[in-house]
């Protein structure tokens, strides 16, 4: 008879692919470039996602110009299950968990990343090359314990931007930690750093950090950036405690990270609710939306062509407004950041 942790291993080993079958495919010499071999092993064996990475090169997209910055709007119906799923503990408790290795698909493979996770194909992809990493273990979606396998992961994929999506904000696993990751440059505040910082209400500095604040980008936002991976955690810990309304409960937020030029940049999302009220409205006044890390980056996923029609400018502003964080709450935010910090 196998013991439980035996059973997870023998299975995790038919999961995990094989150097030599992911060379057929490019260059493995870095994790980086192991995970683009595995999109493309992926597209050749399973059938879901070839058909998915293949429908991506005709996804209709539209662009929406605000005074210095850019949102993308992308109808992309495969992506109902993300934008519509069902969260509640009921509905969780209800399933099988879709990220657990025992129940992958028959044809998916992963890679072993610091024997913690598994860096996968996502076979409902919104870029190009887009990863799902999920915990090898069924354990909570939490940031604070998983910080630092944030902060790892994106210095092993320099080529992608890594995210993460809170259990009450955009995560449809909010019970099995995961992050994703798509090819850099696809965001639209993949290149609006600069932007960023010509807008921001304060640059301030404390230990070999620097955080950034702004509430002139559509949706308000923290930004840390750091080459120094312990200061990083600590000044993300205390913006984490600050957003803490004292209950158990994680603040609600969606994170952003890249590694570039040797130095981090993890940018804070904090978050007001989950859900629009464009999302629970009826009839023409509905928009299928479900803000998570992606939308807050600037491509609004809409899996429903009327809304993809539909949607303006106003509806734009208004989403965004109700799922960050209100006036009062970062206003708050910022001045204990200026409490621990220089100009
Ligand atoms: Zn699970």
């Amino acid at each position: 008879m196998l013991r439980n942790s035996q059973k997870i291993n023998i299975v995790l080993k038919t999961k995990i692919i094989s150097i030599k079958e992911l060379e057929k495919f490019g260059a493995v010499d870095t994790l980086n470039n192991q995970a683009l071999s595995l999109v493309e092993q992926q597209k050749n064996i399973w059938e879901t996602a070839a058909r998915n990475y293949e429908a991506l090169n005709q996804l209709k997209t539209k662009t929406f110009y605000f005074n210095h910055l850019e949102i993308i709007a992308q109808f992309n119906p495969e992506r109902i299950r993300s934008s519509a799923a069902k969260t509640d503990a009921k509905s969780i408790a209800g399933r099988p968990c879709f990220l657990c290795v025992k129940n992958l698909h028959p044809d998916q493979k992963g890679i072993l990343f610091q024997n913690k996770y598994l860096v996968l194909a996502n076979p409902y992809p919104i870029f190009q090359k887009h990863l799902t990493i999920s915990g090898i273990e069924h354990a909570p979606q939490e940031i604070l314990p998983n910080l630092v396998d944030l902060l790892d992961l994106s210095q092993n994929l320099p080529g992608f931007t890594v995210f993460y999506n809170g259990p009450q904000c955009g995560a449809s696993a909010p019970d099995h930690i995961h992050f994703q990751a798509g090819n850099t440059g696809l965001l639209p505040i993949d290149n609006e750093f600069e932007n960023i910082i010509d807008n921001s209400s304060g640059i301030f500095c404390k230990n070999n950090c620097k955080i950034i604040t702004s509430n002139n980008y559509l949706r308000k936002v923290v930004i840390l950036l750091s080459s120094d991976k312990y200061q990083l955690i600590e000044n993300f810990k205390y913006i984490y405690y600050s957003l803490s309304n004292q209950t158990n409960s994680e603040p609600k937020m969606n994170i952003i990270c890249n590694f570039i030029n040797n130095e981090w940049k993890i940018i804070i999302f904090p978050r007001e609710k989950q859900h629009p009220s464009h999302f629970f409205k009826t009839g023409e006044e509905q928009i299928i939306i479900g803000p998570a890390a992606v939308e807050l980056g600037g491509i609004l996923i809409l899996p429903r062509e009327d809304d993809f029609n539909k949607i303006t400018k106003t509806e734009i502003v208004e989403i965004y407004n109700e799922v960050t964080v209100g006036s009062e709450k970062y206003n708050n935010l910022v001045q204990s950041i200026k409490n621990i910090t220089v100009n």
